[in-house]
């Protein structure tokens, strides 16, 4: 990943969504990206060329943009109208983003656009996220990664972030997945959890 000091960036044209430029790289800001703050908390997967990336929940594309500039093709699932809108001006303007208007707890809605991926990221704030991240396990490449964003209090909010964490931890081992790290965002998302698996 590029940065330029403390600072996380990608190389990209800018204007997507008001983000700030520096030294002509798109700055990434971890309050407004999950994914960034991942990184600035020193985890997750290297994003590279030719890597392949299917990313569900991509409301209006400001993560999907970052990661687009890293990577080769990035298939933007999501399925609410209004952020849909802002979703195709990303993908007008970066050709290796391709909107799916579609339900990711649905893959098959989807499944004859989609190719073999190296990255699955998943960030749809909904009670069965676990569920709908292995769901779309089918499209992960043996060897690729999920990063799963677990929004706790979208999953239960009765129940303890941390006993969310721990459940989610162990219905992703169950079905078979490595678990290669997780973290809590903190400070940049309160109660949000990062996991990531190998398959
Ligand atoms: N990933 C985005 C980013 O970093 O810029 C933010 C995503 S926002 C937290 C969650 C998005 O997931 C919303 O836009 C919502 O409409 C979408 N979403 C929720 N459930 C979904 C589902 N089942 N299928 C597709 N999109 C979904």
């Amino acid at each position: 990943m590029i940065r330029i000091g403390d600072v996380l960036v990608s190389k990209g044209e800018g204007g997507v969504y008001s983000e700030r430029m520096l030294d002509g790289y798109r700055v990434w800001d971890p309050y407004r990206s999950k994914l960034a703050a991942l990184y600035l908390l020193g985890k997750g997967i290297e994003l590279v060329p030719g890597m392949k990336v299917l990313y569900l929940g991509a409301a209006n594309g400001t993560t999907v943009s970052h990661v687009a500039d890293y990577t080769e093709v990035v298939y933007a699932v999501e399925f609410a109208p209004r952020p849909m809108q802002d979703l195709l001006e990303v993908a007008r303007r970066r050709k290796n983003v391709m909107p799916i208007l579609a339900d990711a707890s649905c893959p098959e809605q989807y499944a004859m656009l989609v190719e073999a991926v190296d990255l699955l990221y998943q960030d749809v704030a909904q009670p069965d996220q676990a569920a709908i991240a292995l769901r779309n396990c089918i499209f992960l490449k043996k060897g690729g990664h999920l990063v799963l964003m677990l929004k706790t209090r979208s999953v239960d909010i009765r129940k303890e972030p941390a006993e969310v964490f721990r459940d989610t931890l162990d219905i992703l081992i169950s079905a078979g997945l490595t678990i290669v790290e997780s973290t809590w965002l903190a400070p940049y998302h309160q109660d949000h959890a990062a996991i990531i698996c190998e398959k």
